[in-house]
């Protein structure tokens, strides 16, 4: 008694009009990208809405594989640990924009320009 052999050709062609299943490995990739980027972590001092507080940021490759970047709020406790660390904390609490008041024009002019320089400034420094 001979068994029938199935041609491999014939196993290719079952196997291309195979139906998908919601598992494949994308979408499993997908769901575990999605699991971690809405974990909670634990880092303190400044509230990330981004990373949730974790650092870093997962994200699937087209070719599936999960890569890990840094979130951009690392820089930004970075530069607050320097701020406290330099003493300069509390004067950053006190010192605001609307605070300062410009009762003459020459204070009005002065609140304008600096206003104008943080605006181009964001990102080349802090
Ligand atoms: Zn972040």
């Amino acid at each position: 008694m001979q068994d029938k052999l199935t041609p491999f050709s014939e196993l290719l062609r079952n196997m291309q009009t195979m139906p998908q299943t919601p598992y494949d490995i994308g979408e499993l990739a997908r769901r575990r990208i999605e699991s971690i980027n809405k974990s909670v972590g634990d880092l303190t001092g400044y509230d990330c809405l981004f990373c949730l507080n974790r650092g870093y940021i997962a994200i699937l490759r087209e070719d599936n594989h999960e890569v890990m970047q840094t979130c951009s709020c690392m820089e930004t406790r970075k530069n607050l640990r320097q701020i406290e660390r330099s003493g300069l904390s509390e004067l950053m609490t006190r010192y605001t924009f609307d605070l300062y008041l410009t009762p003459n024009a020459w204070q009005r002019k002065i609140k304008e320009i600096a206003r104008a320089f943080l605006a181009e400034s964001i990102g080349k420094w802090f």
